[in-house]
């Protein structure tokens, strides 16, 4: 790998530390090229600190370190991304990022409408959404519309129409979403069994 570690003339490149699982960012270090090659054969995340002027291995002290899964440079050669499964909280404030941010894996988009289902459900007796509804109905009531709506999908998979059978999956989806909330769970919970099996 090529990495310009000269561009600033101090020998030091940014790294940008990503949990590999989460893909959140936890911190930013900096790296000479001996704290690169220490952290390749070591497999633990060592950078070169600037206020101790020394190499210094991430958890040398509170065992909060940085176990390495890759490494990747940008498209000048200037940043290195470093690919990492953390032991314990990252920033040294006690927190999961040096951003106060929990290192949970979230979903984008699809997060965001788990949060709106939650809180219908939360206000399910003053909420007068089509989602509150269908939660003051009960389980047993959600579960069914989830069986229509893969009905539905089924239907449409067989058709040609793809704007029927897209809606039709956004509408099983969404639904599946309300029923893993009703039970007290989230998309979360199921990407970990799919993530053990594989
Ligand atoms: P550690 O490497 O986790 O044993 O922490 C040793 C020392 O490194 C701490 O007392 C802090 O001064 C510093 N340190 C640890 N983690 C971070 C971090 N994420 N960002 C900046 N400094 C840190
Ligand atoms: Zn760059
Ligand atoms: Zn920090
Ligand atoms: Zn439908």
């Amino acid at each position: 790998m090529i990495i310009d570690f000269n561009k600033n003339n101090d020998g030091l490149v940014p790294a940008i530390i990503q949990d590999a699982n989460t893909r959140k960012v936890l911190m930013l270090g900096y790296m000479n090229e001996e704290a690169y090659y220490k952290t390749l054969d070591t497999k633990q995340v060592t950078f070169y600190s600037r206020s101790k002027n020394r190499l210094w291995t991430k958890g040398e002290e509170s065992g909060n370190s940085l176990n390495l899964v890759d490494i990747k440079v940008d498209c000048d050669n200037d940043t290195l991304l470093i690919l990492v499964n953390p032991d314990g909280p990252t920033c040294h404030k006690g927190t999961d990022t040096c951003w106060a941010e929990s290192n949970e894996q979230t979903f984008g988009f699809l997060s965001q409408l788990e949060d709106v289902i939650k809180n219908r459900k939360d206000n399910s007796k003053s909420d007068k959404s089509y989602v509150a509804l269908l939660f003051e109905k009960g389980i047993n009531k959600i579960a069914q519309k989830v069986g229509e709506e893969a009905v539905e999908m089924v239907i449409e998979a067989k058709d040609s129409n793809s704007d029927l059978f897209l809606n039709e999956s956004a509408d099983l989806l969404f639904h599946y979403l309300i029923l893993l909330q009703a039970k007290g769970y989230s998309l979360k919970d199921i990407v970990e069994v799919l993530k053990s099996r594989h």
